[in-house]
């Protein structure tokens, strides 16, 4: 067995838990919100990448069969004829240039089979290509060798940059020379940029060619070794030397994304990018970089949502767990005060039975004067009655001397029973209950006080029950009860000049009464109320406790009883007992009583 774990240390543990837990959903719902997040912008890349390359293709294509369709043409037909003829070229000139501008290309021009420029659209303007030697050119090779050929450049003579598809011009299995168009594609770029997209093409040789940011042109996407970046500068493609600084720096994959940073002009950090790729036809690729800090975003407000419907379900486990703990409490300070309760109430009980014993005993002592003068006559009868017999036995009357005796015993007898009855009466018990036939009751209570009865010249009315009465009652307490009563009423009837005492018993309905009435002083209207309650008294500090009516209620109450008073200040008071009748065949009863 574990010692218990003291409660701060628990609760220290269960937060630190909780805690842990919640930086751990917040994590995981970071991790798979961001998961689909990239999924999802993946998805959408692919989509925008599609239509960028299909715009481009487009573009392109347009474009792709001017150069057969130059080649076809009679001013071109004819120039290759006399190459030196002005008139010749001049048509040829004003043919590339109509064209040219009807197509709403860059450039048109022809080239003859060293790569000079025989005639060209811009004949009129400065920068014309007419005159200028372009073999070096790779569409001018890939022409030459295969027929076809497509190249982005900046241009030599113009410095602006295009794209630039040839067509091998051929009579007779005869190589003529190379037809040229020039296509400006910054529209497509000013296109990208203004969509918001982060779009670049890049070429076989991973330089970036066209680009929505002016700042990525001509600068690889990532980084390219030193002698390959010095063999491309010797050709002179862009015009200029390649920016050897990368544009991205990956830094991992996630969702088979690409992700890293965007570098701009002078390495400036642009930000994290996903960087999604799609190889088009020419050996050219078009790149999207898609920013994720939305992704971020969106996938940390998911976390902190998910750690707060965390916090919330924790407070209601919490809050539930607390509410279960003070419901334990209460229950366990119920359960106390139930024993508590419990034992104060047998506390109680064992105080009340105690209480009733002691008033008992009062009202006994009360009555014992009144006893020893019952047990003094009879006395005195024995006395008399031993004297006389003597006397006959002298005489040798034996026949008078026996009754003599049979008198003498039965007068023994009587005091025997009397004794009897006071030490039961006297005698702590537990006030179980039987059947109680209610006249030997009265009789008894009557008799302890009967010296008192006739000692303060009281005069006794006693209605005779018609039938014997029965209640399920303890009897010694019923005895009690009925002593109170009398020897309340004989002392109110101290100071009465006529003193009569009714004692009846009777029955009305399923209810026997047992009344007491008196001629003595009365009860005040203001006292009625408080008669029954404990040491409520008029007497003489030692003459009464006040406990002998709260006492003989409560007895009554317990045989399922009441005790009703009725009084006329002045001129008397009269008790009553009710307590409910025992409804038994009368030979049972009687049975009973024996046993
Ligand atoms: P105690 O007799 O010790 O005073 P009880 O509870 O028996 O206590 O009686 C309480 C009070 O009720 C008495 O002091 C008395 O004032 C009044 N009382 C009881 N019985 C009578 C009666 N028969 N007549 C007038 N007053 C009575």
């Amino acid at each position: 067995m574990q010692p218990p774990r003291p409660a701060l240390l628990r609760h220290a543990l269960i937060a630190i838990f909780a805690l842990a837990a919640i930086a751990a959903a917040g994590w995981l719902a970071y991790v798979l919100a961001l998961d689909a997040g990239f999924a999802r912008m993946q998805r959408e890349a692919n989509d925008r990448l599609a239509l960028i390359a299909s715009t481009f293709d487009a573009t392109v294509a347009r474009y792709r069969y001017l150069p057969a369709v130059l080649s076809l043409a009679d001013p071109i037909r004819e120039l290759y004829r006399r190459p030196n003829d002005a008139a010749a070229i001049a048509a040829a000139n004003r043919y590339l240039q109509s064209l040219n501008q009807s197509a709403r290309s860059a450039e048109l021009y022809v080239l003859d089979s060293t790569g000079l420029a025989l005639a060209a659209s811009n004949f009129d303007q400065e920068s014309s290509f007419v005159g200028h030697g372009y073999a070096f050119r790779g569409y001018f090779v890939d022409a030459m060798r295969s027929g076809e050929g497509h190249y982005y450049a900046v241009g030599a003579t113009t410095g602006q940059p295009g794209y630039f598809l040839s067509h091998r011009i051929t009579e007779g299995g005869k190589t003529l020379g190379v037809a040229v168009v020039k296509i400006d594609l910054s529209a497509l770029e000013a296109e990208w940029a203004r969509a918001g997209d982060l779009v670049a093409m890049e070429d076989e040789n991973g330089v970036i060619f066209l680009a929505s940011r002016e700042d990525w042109k001509y600068r690889p996407l990532v980084p390219v070794p030193a002698a390959r970046l010095a063999e491309l500068n010797a050709v002179q493609q862009f015009g200029q030397a390649i920016d050897p600084a990368p544009v991205f720096v990956p830094k991992g994959n996630r969702q088979r994304i690409q992700i890293g940073h965007a570098r701009g002009r002078g390495n400036i950090e642009l930000g994290e990018y996903a960087l999604q790729i799609r190889p088009g036809d020419q050996g050219w690729k078009l790149l999207l970089f898609s920013d994720v800090v939305d992704s971020r975003r969106n996938a940390a407000t998911v976390a902190i949502a998910g750690m707060f419907a965390l916090i919330a379900s924790l407070l209601v486990v919490l809050v539930a767990y607390q509410r279960r703990q003070v419901v334990r409490a209460k229950l366990d300070a119920h359960d106390v005060l139930e024993r508590r309760v419990a034992e104060r109430t047998e506390e109680l009980r064992r105080t009340m039975e105690s209480l009733v014993q002691s008033a008992k005993l009062a009202s006994l002592g009360q009555a014992l004067a009144g006893v020893a003068h019952e047990i003094n006559q009879p006395l005195a009868a024995l006395i008399t009655y031993l004297a006389s017999s003597r006397v006959l036995l002298r005489r040798n009357e034996v026949d008078r001397a026996a009754e003599n005796l049979d008198l003498m015993s039965s007068i023994a007898e009587r005091m025997k029973a009397l004794i009897d009855h006071l030490r039961t009466f006297a005698r702590k018990e537990t006030g179980t209950r039987s059947a109680v036939a209610l006249a030997p009751v009265i009789d008894n209570a009557v008799r302890l006080l009967q010296y008192r009865i006739d000692h303060e010249q009281i005069e006794v009315e006693r209605p005779a029950p018609a039938e014997p009465l029965y209640s399920l009652a303890n009897p010694i307490r019923l005895e009690q009860v009925v002593v109170n009563l009398l020897s309340n009423a004989i002392d109110a009837m101290r100071e009465s000049d006529r003193r009569v005492l009714r004692i009846a018993l009777g029955s009305e309905g399923t209810r026997a009464m047992i009344e007491v009435g008196d001629t003595g002083a009365g009860i005040a209207p203001e006292h009625l109320k408080a008669l029954f309650d404990p040491f409520f008294t008029t007497k003489e500090t030692g003459e009464g406790l006040g406990l002998g009516l709260s006492i003989s209620y409560g007895i009554v109450r317990e045989f399922g009883g009441d005790i009703l008073v009725d009084s006329a200040p002045g001129k008397g008071s009269t008790f009553k007992i009710v307590i409910p009748l025992m409804d038994i065949a009368p030979g049972a009863q009687r049975q009973e009583v024996q046993a």
